[in-house]
């Protein structure tokens, strides 16, 4: 999803589509350094088996310690544990472009509240998101280009804040969810690592 990228921040291919700049390559490249034939899916995999020598079973159950559920952006500058002081076993994450507030983040969560316990609910944007640089003619490009107009929205957004509201908004006012009292949305700012709340009013 090159769109997501800022051009400046990741040497690559020219892109070559204005809609959907899909990666010619798996191979990690230069930057990478590990060799032309081994994949970054190969480099995560062997991560995994050094990761699984160290691991012992934390016996933890599948219910969020914290009985939290944390909605955030996709964005790959966006630790959330480290930004907010998570252990494992700590919370549910929910992640999507932009973190918005989706049907299927709203089937997320209700499945949090209602099968695993979780009560309050937190939403991160974050400064600099992709999606401020989209509008809903993305849509239209892809139908252009595809032949299909994806059922989904774009969910593009100019002010950032206004679309936290919004995304409040949307869980406090979901029929399907128990627990809508503690709903709190930030943005997170990507170049200090401090989260600012936003007035939901
Ligand atoms: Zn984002």
């Amino acid at each position: 999803m090159t769109l997501f990228f800022p051009s400046h921040s990741r040497p690559g291919p020219p892109v070559t589509s204005t809609v959907v700049a899909m990666t010619t390559s798996a191979s990690v490249g230069p930057e990478g350094a590990i060799g032309t034939d081994v994949t970054v899916t190969d480099r995560l995999v062997d991560a995994n088996e050094q990761y699984a020598a160290a691991f012992t079973d934390p016996g933890m159950d599948a219910r969020p310690v914290l009985q939290v559920a944390v909605v955030a952006c996709m964005d790959a500058r966006l630790d959330l544990h480290a930004a907010l002081g998570l252990e494992l076993g700590d919370c549910h994450t929910i992640r999507n472009a932009g973190g918005v507030v989706t049907d299927d983040v709203i089937r997320s969560l209700t499945i949090s509240q209602r099968a695993l316990g979780t009560r309050s609910v937190v939403l991160i944007h974050h400064t600099g998101c992709g999606l401020e640089s989209l509008t809903e003619d993305f849509r239209h490009e892809l139908e252009m280009e595809v032949g299909q107009r994806p059922a989904w929205a774009v969910e593009a957004f100019r002010d950032v804040e206004q679309d936290v509201r919004q995304s409040m908004q949307r869980v406090r006012t979901s029929p399907f969810l128990v627990h809508t009292d503690d709903v709190r949305g930030f943005v997170f700012d990507v170049k200090t690592g401090l989260l600012r709340e936003i007035d939901p009013t």
